[in-house]
């Protein structure tokens, strides 16, 4: 057994916000099921959204569900750090839970669409992240669709038509990644992630860390 001691170092740091944004059906909730699973760091960003629940799906943990009038009450208290109608319906960011994260220094995963994350830009600077996954194919894609067997034909044929449009923004986005094969997608999303976080200008405790060094500590 060696006996050279470790000196666990905990630098103090600022939360970063991580955007995972895709066509519906390119993987990315299996990818951000599994980096929640890992990382206990991370914590997810819960929705509120107008649409209904699809069969599984659980209030407050998927998705707050609500009816439209309550969604406007939250808009107009200026109680959502962004939100957009996608498809016929409108979704938003609560705001609270991501201030409250960000100051514990907590990282927060969200799945948005490109409206979404161009507003979160807007607001968070050098905190936001964002990814877009890319499906392999179209053909994939609707194949993905078909088989949640979720939604109905028309849905699947809306989010079809949908797809082109949202794929149309992946140069608005930092990363970009295929997943052509899920467990090397997740990787290369937790590789991000990873190196995301030790950037300098997130480690706010740096500066005294290194001063203290120099001092001979
Ligand atoms: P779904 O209905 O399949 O759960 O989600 C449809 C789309 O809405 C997805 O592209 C998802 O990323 C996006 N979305 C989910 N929540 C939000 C949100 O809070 N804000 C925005 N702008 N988009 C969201």
């Amino acid at each position: 057994m060696s006996n050279v001691s470790k000196e666990i170092v905990d630098i103090e740091k600022r939360g970063l916000m991580l955007v995972l944004s895709s066509p519906s059906g390119a993987g990315k909730t299996t990818i951000s099921r599994s980096l929640l699973a890992d990382d206990g760091n991370l914590s997810m960003s819960v929705s509120a959204t107008t649409r209904a629940p699809r069969p599984g799906e659980v209030d407050g943990e998927d998705y707050v569900f609500m009816k439209p009038v309550d969604f406007n009450l939250l808009v107009n208290r200026d109680e959502l750090l962004e939100h957009a109608k996608v498809f016929d319906h409108y979704y938003g960011t609560p705001r609270k839970p991501v201030e409250d994260a960000l100051k514990q220094g907590k990282d927060i995963l969200f799945d948005i669409d490109w409206q979404g994350t161009q507003q979160l830009a807007q607001k968070a600077g050098d905190d936001l992240i964002s990814v877009f996954i890319l499906p392999p194919s179209t053909q994939a894609l609707e194949k993905r669709l078909k088989s949640r067997a979720q939604d109905s034909d028309e849905v699947v044929a809306k989010r079809m038509s949908k797809a082109s449009e949202e794929i149309s923004h992946w140069a608005e986005y930092d990363y970009v990644v295929v997943n052509d094969d899920i467990d090397r997608c997740r990787a290369e999303v937790k590789a991000i992630l990873q190196a995301e976080r030790v950037r300098r200008i997130r480690r706010t405790g740096l500066l005294s860390f290194v001063e203290r060094l120099r001092e001979g500590y």
